[in-house]
């Protein structure tokens, strides 16, 4: 084969961003200044004040200046990186507490530290299952989850979200699978809801399955103790065989952890290659994770407050439906609007499908907001269903009242300006 039979790489990629552009799904890195919670959800974006409704700091703890002194005195005491992984001579003492008062937490024997949410997912997965096995997911499980099955070569099944009973009759069809893990997010990210854990956790004990369930939006925030979704549903620990949480969001920090019996962590240390073969979360960070766990604990004001903002939105954002956009039933931080068909009805001339104009009303809206100085982020495809596009926004404890009822105040001004121009159009 001669070289010039072979497409450039430049060349093959450029295609691909071009197919992405035109298809109005490109997406753009925006910059900013300042920290993420700093006076309440304001940031810097582009030199411009905006009032950010999209960041997962749900207890405004990534600004806080008790992370910041934790984790300068984390650096001194223990370095800023790990130096190695935490098999070769990575695995410092901070870890070693952090994983303990996690393990606390989660009501677990034993935890362990990864430097992601999406590692933590392909370790315990590729861990576990192998082909012939298989992974069966709710429809709505995160994209790590997906990812995971794919990289243990197990087979991937999904149940209708939120359905327990959907999830039990597939497990009767597989019942011949040598092993069969039952995988849930805890709160769904894009909509906000939670899973029911009680009923999942019977059909699996019945099936023989095993229950895993990534809380990454529950941990800090769901729960007396902000022990997350199980905590908040009363369930007994022991009846999920696998919980994975994360630090980047309610914990204000980095990194993820797996909680479970003594002899999974044992296992996912000695097995797991996305645990051996990186370097180990930076000791800081541990440190200073460790001083989050403190403020979820003492702090439970934050929890309070938290959920006074998430009822005075839903009550507010409630008459949205008379411009056909619609909360999803979520109690979580998580809020979003969906867009309604009828805003596919018109799309300013163009011919577009109603998929594209349901698309393309989300961006447009989102932008409306940004210029009212309010950042929140507009949901497509293929995050979401088709026809589901939305603005998510999510709360953090660092909002004040009044920052809801500016968020409102911008919604119903700009859902009722849009809504009568398209009523012009039609
Ligand atoms: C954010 C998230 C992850 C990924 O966690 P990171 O630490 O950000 O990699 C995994 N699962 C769910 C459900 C998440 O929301």
């Amino acid at each position: 084969m001669s070289a010039s039979s072979v497409d450039s790489l430049d060349d093959v990629l450029a295609a691909r961003l071009a197919t992405q552009r035109e298809r109005q799904r490109y997406r753009r890195r925006v910059t900013t200044t300042g920290k993420v919670a700093e006076k309440g959800g304001h940031l810097r974006r582009e030199g411009r004040e905006t009032l950010a409704f999209c960041s997962n700091d749900y207890l405004g703890l990534a600004g806080d200046p008790r992370l910041a002194q934790a984790l300068a005195e984390g650096a001194r005491r223990f370095g800023t990186g790990g130096g190695a992984s935490h098999l070769v001579c990575g695995h410092s003492e901070a870890h070693e507490h952090l994983e303990s008062r996690l393990a606390e937490l989660a009501g677990c024997q034993r935890a362990v530290l990864f430097s992601s949410g999406y590692q933590a997912n392909l370790g315990v997965i590729s861990t576990l299952l192998g082909r012939g096995d298989v992974a069966l997911h709710d429809r709505l499980n995160h994209a790590s989850l997906l990812d995971a099955t794919r990289l243990a070569g197990a087979t991937l099944e999904r149940y209708t979200h939120r359905d327990s009973d959907d999830c039990g009759a597939r497990l009767s069809e597989v019942e011949a699978a040598r092993r069969k893990l039952v995988v849930t997010d805890g709160v769904f990210s894009m909509d906000g809801d939670t899973a029911e854990l009680e009923p999942l956790a019977t059909h699996c004990e019945r099936h023989r399955a095993w229950l895993m369930i990534d809380d990454a939006h529950g941990f800090g925030v769901l729960g007396a103790h902000g022990g997350g979704t199980r905590e908040a549903q009363g369930l007994d620990p022991s009846r999920i065989a696998v919980t994975v949480g994360t630090l980047g969001k309610a914990f204000g920090t980095q990194g993820a952890f797996v909680a479970g019996s003594e002899t999974l962590i044992d296992a996912l240390i000695q097995f797991s290659r996305p645990y051996i073969y990186t370097t180990s979360l930076s000791p800081a960070l541990a440190w200073a994770t460790l001083t989050s766990l403190d403020i979820v604990r003492d702090e439970p004001e934050r929890r309070v407050h938290l959920l006074s903002l998430i009822e005075r939105f839903r009550r507010g954002a409630a008459s949205l439906s008379e411009f056909d956009l619609h909360l999803t039933p979520s109690a979580t931080p998580i809020q979003p609007l969906v867009i309604g068909s009828s805003w596919s009805t018109t799309g300013e001339g163009r011919q577009e499908n109603r998929q594209g104009v349901n698309e393309a009303a989300a961006l447009r809206l989102s932008a409306e907001l940004e210029s009212a100085g309010l950042w929140c982020s507009a949901i497509r495809p293929p995050s979401v269903p088709a026809g589901t596009s939305r603005l998510r926004f999510t709360l953090s404890a660092a909002h004040t009242h009044e920052d809801i009822d500016r968020l409102l105040s911008a919604l119903f001004t700009t859902a009722r300006r849009l809504s009568s121009a398209r009523r012009r159009l039609a």
